[in-house]
């Protein structure tokens, strides 16, 4: 079977067939390109398709919209381009185009161009490939670049000279790494070298380019793939020098550490299949990111990384805004999770008693199971008998902060006696003995000194006060 007999089944979507009858009452040349066509071969679900014209594309999309029942056309002048949604997919069309660039920037210089013209511009060769839509050659490929054995291959490759490709926009090189990230493709040699060469050209990208890559990374099945990639370009020392430094294995008196980058690469990984949480896989990212700057050697316990956790949630703010990623309620619960990292695990080694785990779920709140999630993504321990020990572990502490739960519902905790109430009981204003009693309630609850129970909490106030030399205010 001819290869345009085939593309024809992938052709179905209805929209296809009225463009083709419009390009051809138009006497338009028109072609469905790029990441569509791609897809189509890496059998990947795809809702967005791309439309180049040789011709006015707005002109095109309009003629198209009106047919399909007047939808709605974007219309991008001074980009050429025009956009529509049908059903669920979008649908952009571009007039073929010929690019050029300045040096200090990313936007090119366009003029009208051919196909071929257009398929230069492309960034990679298995973007660049084009499918007919005409009707004398409808479904026909047009693959100047040998885009389709690069598929088969699984190789990301520029079209033209990867120096010059880069060099003009940047942004290609970070996407060459996410398609590597996403698709687990090799970048070809000479492009993987263009990419090192050009490592300073990233200076020109916004951060909001390059966030939107790195959160793609993020968000592939192997996230590692783009970060190691990132380390190997040269890359990462400009976007995360905080995740370089984590590199390497230092040796005192014959005592290592282990190389952190790695572990959190691992732990990453890791946490992909059970998350699609961008945020928890962010947390993963960053769990461990102040270990080089708390690592000491100490000569009795060795190497250790104190307080990691604690500096490692106050730098989180300083790389989200470097990033330009939201200084919302989403930074705030990565740091929430850099923080209480250590939590669980500490909690296993010792024995997981009622009120260690009362505490737990105390101050994780609503995000424990995203907690749970990453701690257990941070057991890579190559011992497999330890490994397994701590997985079964966290079993049980699973178990029990459900059970505990049931029982106190200390998840979102509300004191059951207020500030006001203690106020009220020994007739006080606001002041520091208010304060410890409220305190002291809290942790005989949590302590389980206490149930979560007005009537037991109001008893401990009262023994508490007179512990304070309080007097209640109706004995005064
Ligand atoms: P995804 O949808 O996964 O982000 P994509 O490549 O399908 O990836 P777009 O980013 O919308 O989606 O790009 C569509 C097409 O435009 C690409 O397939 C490529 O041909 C071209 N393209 C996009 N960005 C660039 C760029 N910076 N340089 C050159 N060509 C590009």
């Amino acid at each position: 079977m001819a290869k345009s007999e085939t593309m024809q089944e992938h052709l179905k979507h209805p929209v296809f067939k009225t463009i083709s009858e419009i390009a051809d009452r138009e006497g338009l040349e028109t072609y469905v390109i790029g990441g569509f066509v791609r897809d189509i071969f890496l059998k990947r679900k795809t809702t967005d398709i791309d439309i180049v014209v040789i011709g006015s594309g707005i002109g095109l999309a309009t003629k198209v919209a009106a047919r399909l029942g007047n939808l709605k056309v974007s219309v991008f002048k001074s980009f050429g381009t025009a956009m529509f949604r049908y059903r669920d997919t979008e649908i952009e069309f571009v007039g073929a185009r010929k690019e050029s660039y300045n040096r200090d920037s990313r936007k090119p210089i366009v003029e009208d161009g051919t196909l071929e013209d257009d398929q230069n511009r492309r960034d990679f060769t298995i973007n660049a490939l084009a499918i007919s839509l005409n009707k004398h050659n409808y479904g026909s490929i047009i693959d100047p670049f040998n885009g389709l054995l690069d598929i088969e291959n699984q190789i990301i490759r520029t079209p033209l000279d990867p120096l010059i490709t880069f060099s003009d926009d940047p942004l290609r090189m970070l996407r060459a790494i996410r398609f590597a990230s996403q698709l687990n493709f090799h970048i070809e040699e000479e492009t993987l070298k263009a990419i090192i060469q050009n490592r300073e050209r990233l200076s020109i990208v916004s951060g909001e380019r390059v966030a939107e890559e790195l959160n793609k990374i993020m968000m592939s099945a192997r996230p590692s793939i783009g970060f190691k990639l990132l380390d190997k370009t040269g890359l990462l020392t400009d976007i995360l020098p905080e995740l370089q430094a984590m590199k390497g294995i230092d040796t005192v008196n014959g005592k290592s550490h282990k190389d952190n980058f790695y572990h959190t690469l691992e732990v990453l990984d890791q946490i992909t299949p059970n998350t699609d949480d961008l945020w928890l896989r962010w947390a993963a990212l960053l769990h461990d990111i102040a270990k080089p700057v708390t690592k000491r050697f100490d000569p009795v316990h060795g190497w250790t990384f104190h307080a990691h956790n604690h500096v490692g949630e106050k730098m989180v703010p300083r790389i989200f805004k470097r990033l330009k990623l939201p200084l919302n309620e989403k930074m705030k619960f990565v740091q929430k999770m850099v923080y209480l990292h250590m939590r669980p695990i500490a909690l296993i080694e010792d024995e997981v008693s009622d009120s260690a785990v009362r505490r737990l779920l105390f101050e994780a709140g609503d995000d424990i199971d995203n907690l749970m999630t990453l701690c257990e993504a941070d057991i890579t321990s190559k011992n497999r008998e330890r490994a397994d020990r701590h997985l079964r572990n966290f079993k049980i502490v699973r178990r029990k902060l459900r059970e505990i739960e049931e029982k106190d519902k200390v998840r979102n905790f509300q004191p059951p006696v207020t500030g006001e109430m203690i106020m009220e009981t020994f007739g006080l204003a606001p002041c520091q003995q208010v304060g410890i009693i409220k305190t002291a309630i809290k942790d005989a609850i949590l302590d389980g000194i206490i149930h979560n129970d007005y009537a037991e909490a109001y008893q401990f106030m009262l023994e508490k006060g007179r512990e304070l030399g309080l007097t209640e205010a109706s004995k005064k």
